[in-house]
């Protein structure tokens, strides 16, 4: 079973936590595991960084010679600040700044992923350059979202997980608007209506999982080794067995394409 992956809320946790600690200074040294998915870590040092943007889970540290420093946390990435670099065989790359503290990434898993990019190509990392807008993008008003989901007869869940109609959700966030605007996950297509109240709940589960601080099943940790809260918040994802909040029925768990997910039966028919 795949273990859950951070999503929007979780990375834009981080990338809060990160931006007053990292942003100004200047990477003096760096190191990155051999692997192709770690070694372009050191490419950063010398550049200072000036910001730290997000699109969907990936955070894009920008830096000062126009270039950007990528990092998606996969599954069980961490970033965290170290006064030293202690030694830990699961720091997968670190960036010492120049005020003597160290940012690290650490990955147990190793479904992480850095790279170096000349700022705003994304050539290297297709997932990132295909992604569909943001969500509180005004491109997806007015039918965007709708229009975005029309392109692909792939199942609604399965669109969505692919970040393509919309950037930023994955299995949990999905299963709660799923549930939340009465769409079942297996659909192919939906309705103009559909959409709107869906983005409608995407956008207000993504903001409450932020405002939580994300959501902590297992392996999330914010910057400074914290809990999310929004775990406790969860209507479905997670809760097949259990009696669905807003009418009773007993919550269902189903696997579709490769992915297990949450549904309500009833209020979730699949037409
Ligand atoms: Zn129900």
């Amino acid at each position: 079973m795949l273990l859950p992956m951070p999503e929007l809320p979780e990375v834009e946790t981080v990338r809060r936590q990160l931006a007053p600690l990292v942003v100004g200074h200047r990477i003096s040294e760096a190191w990155g595991h051999a692997s192709a998915k770690f070694a372009s870590a050191p490419f950063a040092a010398g550049a200072t960084v000036d910001r730290i943007d997000r699109r969907g889970k990936y955070l894009l540290l920008g830096l000062d010679d126009a270039r950007e420093l990528i990092v998606h946390l996969g599954m069980t990435g961490r970033l965290r600040m170290q006064p030293t670099g202690e030694p830990d065989p699961y720091v997968r790359a670190w960036w010492a700044l120049d005020d003597g503290r160290v940012l690290e990434l650490r990955d147990v898993r190793r479904f992480g992923r850095i790279a170096v990019v000349p700022a705003g190509e994304y050539d290297s990392l297709p997932t990132l350059a295909a992604q569909g807008p943001e969500p509180w993008d005004p491109a997806l008003d007015d039918g965007g979202l709708w229009r975005r989901t029309r392109r692909s007869s792939a199942r609604i869940k399965t669109q969505l997980l692919s970040q393509r109609p919309i950037a930023g959700v994955g299995n949990i966030y999905a299963d709660e608007a799923l549930w939340r605007s009465g769409v079942h996950p297996a659909r192919r297509s939906i309705t103009r209506a559909e959409a709107g109240r869906l983005l409608g709940e995407l956008r207000a589960v993504l903001e409450q999982g932020i405002a939580n601080g994300g959501t902590t099943l297992r392996d999330y940790r914010d910057v400074d080794g914290g809990a999310g809260r929004n775990q406790l918040e969860l209507a479905c994802y997670g809760r097949a067995g259990e009696p669905c909040a807003r009418c009773g029925t007993e919550l269902r768990r189903s696997v579709l394409d490769g992915r297990g997910g949450t549904h309500c039966p009833r209020c979730q028919p699949r037409r």
